[in-house]
């Protein structure tokens, strides 16, 4: 996995970016980092434009290399200027202490992000659990894969984003997209669909927005934001009405078919066009495709699962497919497209705030015991479940909230929903701890800033998108000053008083972790640096070394207690803002090719940064007209919860009834400072994919 020439070492690592992880050979020497392409099999060769640019970053003059602190402590209007990590972490130490001698354990909390590695990440649900003793951590997945995971968890008793490889994707005859748009957001899995596609497969797209993605389907099904929930209960009213249900496999795979038939007797095919905008002619096209496919996949995506309702929406397509007799059968299956980087491997580890490692419930006395004896505390000294992200964030400074925040691998001042709420509670605490490689909009706002390693300098693990358990590789070390999270964790559990039970050494945590997550629905024992090297990675559940880890989960039972996956009965519920003669149009947000998550690296980087250097809000041609708005206008979109600036991208791409605004920006082109925190009951799930918006033109191009 490394080798040297000359000066030169080459050293295979993955992309720091999205969940396909695809491999990458970097090279470092005596000049700027470069990187080639591996065949690894999720990408076999392929980069897209991020992946490309990646190292760019390492180099890049705004990155940070000193920790930073305010001049005149605990006054955030005093500049950021240059410390020692010493200084730092005793600043980071000393504020814990205080806050929580008074105010409670607490009142002292940790924000989280699915870019961590599975070692960070455990490390840091650790940290929290072991030396701060606190229920408030949470992290940015919440805002990703909650609702898919949810509904996975209730309907299989697991939650692996695809319970299948990606090769799947190439073996389908039919697959259906629901609000996902991997043309754009990772291009080399397109690999998989063209293949399947040149052998007469046939894909289903079904988005608000003709994107990249469907302009490349068989047929795109171009719905209401808010209504994938109708049209999936639509398409099982069709498929039972017709007899188009594998009857054999409902009876023998499978409980609660009888409730999920009833829940959908009314969602007839009329109502549904009325309801999601999709004519009944394709609504029939697409059941019939996927009953007579020998292989079917329905995957769905942040377009279908970010809704007040996205569980029980995730679970209306999972009632589908599992109508259809699809989950467990090779090339065939529901999955989810997990977004970020380790967006997987970062919601199994312990530092969601309902969960330890393994996947487990921080509420199952069993599960406490077991990970409290590898740690080797009290189960009774565990914490019980804390607040979800978002509500963790709205309680920031106030009486029985967080007073003290420690950030990693996050920017919640651009991508939690009503962001500049967010921004102002922030504001509110008595002390805010960031790390980050960049003064990102969170960074800006905190009391001390930690100097963050970057991918290509660092050790650890990621879980990508097919549950493949892959190595990241150190392939430069990082700038003189500039340490790992890892470390950083454990220098501050040491000033703590907790320093003998966290190591700063990747491997050393991952043998841990694969101890706390033994006999877990994650269950990574079986796992181990060596044979993720010899292996191209290694699917969990593993759980032991002779065990061939899992690619393909449910051939024969699913992880449910009695085996069977279970249907379940789920409503379309409006969504929680409809439009009104104040706000007449839809918001949706979503991403771009060229931009990541909150931007923080993307827009600093140059060769993307040309390709989409301004947010730009996609309308209609009628809707622009209509208000008279050219291309490239500046335009301001208004919320209940704000106003925010864009170029105008007039497109007949889009729904007339529908604006799209890109997340990656802050500032004054916040899409986030517009989208609504109403949460879904089971996973805490924003509404980010749907709000009541106005749009008025303020300026010329
Ligand atoms: Fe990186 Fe994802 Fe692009 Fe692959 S598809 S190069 S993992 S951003």
């Amino acid at each position: 996995a490394a080798r040297s020439v000359g000066g030169t070492r080459t050293t295979d690592t993955h992309c720091p970016y999205c969940s396909l992880q695809c491999g990458m050979a970097v090279t470092a020497g005596d000049r700027p980092a470069t990187l080639v392409p591996l065949d690894f099999p999720t990408n076999r060769g392929g980069l897209c434009s991020k992946g490309w640019s990646s190292t760019e970053l390492l180099d890049h003059p705004e990155r940070l290399l000193r920790p930073l602190v305010r001049a005149v402590p605990g006054d955030r209007t005093s500049p950021l200027v240059e410390s020692t990590w010493d200084a730092a972490l005793d600043l980071v130490a000393a504020a814990i202490r205080r806050t929580q001698a008074r105010h409670g354990r607490d009142a002292v909390g940790c924000f989280g992000g699915g870019s961590l590695t599975n070692e960070q990440a455990y490390q840091f649900g650790k940290f929290a659990r072991v030396a701060l003793r606190t229920s408030a951590v949470d992290y940015n997945g919440r805002f990703c894969m909650s609702s898919a995971a949810g509904a996975a968890t209730r309907a299989f008793g697991i939650d692996r984003g695809m319970p299948f490889p990606l090769s799947d994707l190439a073996a389908a005859d039919v697959v259906v997209l629901v609000g996902s748009n991997p043309a754009d957001t990772m291009p080399p899995a397109m690999q998989w669909f063209d293949e399947g596609r040149a052998r007469g497969a046939q894909h289903v797209v079904v988005d608000p927005r003709r994107t990249a993605t469907a302009r490349n389907a068989a047929l795109h099904l171009q719905l209401l934001p808010g209504a994938d929930l109708a049209l999936a209960n639509g398409l099982l009213h069709i498929a039972i009405a017709e007899g188009l249900v594998d009857e054999q496999y409902v009876a023998d795979r499978t409980t609660g078919f009888d409730e999920a038939k009833a829940g959908v007797a009314a969602y007839w095919p009329d109502r549904v066009e009325r309801l999601t905008g999709v004519p009944v002619a394709d609504q029939r096209r697409t059941v019939f495709a996927l009953a007579r496919a020998e292989k079917a996949i329905v995957l769905t995506a942040r377009g279908a699962e970010q809704h007040r309702s996205g569980t029980d929406t995730a679970q209306a397509w999972i009632n589908l497919a599992l109508a259809l007799g699809l989950p467990g059968r090779p090339g065939s299956g529901w999955g989810t497209v997990t977004g970020q980087g380790n967006g997987q491997g970062g919601r199994e580890h312990g530092q969601k705030a309902d969960q330890l490692p393994g996947y487990r419930s921080l509420a199952d006395p069993a599960a406490r015991a077991h990970v409290a004896a590898v740690w080797g505390i009290d189960p009774d000294d565990l914490p019980m479940p804390g607040r979800s992200a978002f509500e963790l964030l709205d309680r920031l400074g106030t009486d029985g909230g967080v007073r003290t925040l420690l950030v990693l691998a996050s920017n919640v001042a651009v991508s939690a929903p009503d962001a500049r709420r967010v921004i102002s509670r922030l504001g509110d605490l008595d002390f805010l701890a960031v790390s980050d490689f960049f003064l990102s909009e969170t960074a800006e706002l905190a009391d001390v800033v930690l100097p963050s390693a970057m991918w290509a300098e660092e050790d650890g693990t990621m879980t990508n998108l097919e549950g493949r358990v892959i190595r990241r590789r150190r392939a430069l070390a990082p700038p003189d000053g500039v340490h790992d999270d890892l470390w950083l964790l454990a220098d501050l559990a040491a000033r703590l008083g907790a320093g003998d039970r966290f190591s700063a050494d990747p491997e050393t945590v991952f043998e841990e972790l694969r101890r706390a997550s033994a006999g877990g629905t994650a269950d990574y024992a079986g796992i181990s640096y060596e044979r993720i090297d010899a292996e191209d990675g290694v699917f969990w559940p593993c759980p032991s070394t002779d065990h061939p880890g899992t690619p393909r989960l449910f051939a024969d039972r699913f992880a449910t207690p009695d085996g069977r996956a279970r249907f379940l009965r789920v409503e379309h519920v409006e969504a929680h803002e409809k439009p009104d003669a104040q706000y007449p149009y839809v918001l949706t947000t979503g991403r771009v090719m060229a931009q990541y998550q909150s931007g923080t690296q993307t827009r600093r980087t140059r060769s993307l940064a040309m390709v989409a250097p301004t947010a730009r809000a996609e309308l209609h041609p009628d809707l622009a007209r209509s208000l008279g708005i050219g291309p490239d206008d500046v335009v301001e979109l208004a919320t209940r919860r704000g106003r925010a600036r864009f170029h105008a991208h007039v497109t007949d791409a889009i729904r007339p009834d529908v604006v799209f605004a890109p997340f990656h920006w802050g500032g004054a082109s916040s899409a986030n400072a517009l989208t609504d925190p109403a949460l879904d009951p089971t996973s805490r799930m924003p509404a980010f994919k749907v709000c009541a918006v106005a749009v008025t033109r303020v300026g010329g191009p």
